[in-house]
C-alpha cells in the first residue's frame, strides 16, 4: 500500500513559497503600507502599496473576485 511521504507532503507545500510578495519599498527598502479596496462595479479587489517615508505609491495591483 502507497503512501505519500513527508517528503512529498512538504513539496506540495513548497509551490506556495513561490508566490512571494514583497513587502519593501524600491526606493529606501522601508515597509510599505497596504490598502485593499473592494470596487463593487468591476467584481475586483484594488490592492495599493505605498511608502510612508518616501510618499510614492509602488504598486497598484487588481484582484479578480469570482
Ligand atoms: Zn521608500
Amino acid at each position: 500500500m502507497k503512501k505519500l511521504t513527508q517528503e512529498q507532503q512538504q513539496d506540495q507545500h513548497q509551490h506556495l513559497d513561490f508566490i512571494e510578495l514583497q513587502n519593501n519599498c524600491p526606493l529606501c527598502g522601508g515597509q510599505l503600507e497596504f490598502k485593499v479596496q473592494a470596487q463593487r462595479e468591476s467584481f475586483s479587489v484594488r490592492e495599493e502599496a505605498s511608502c510612508p517615508t518616501c510618499d510614492v505609491l509602488a504598486r497598484i495591483k487588481d484582484h479578480k473576485m469570482h
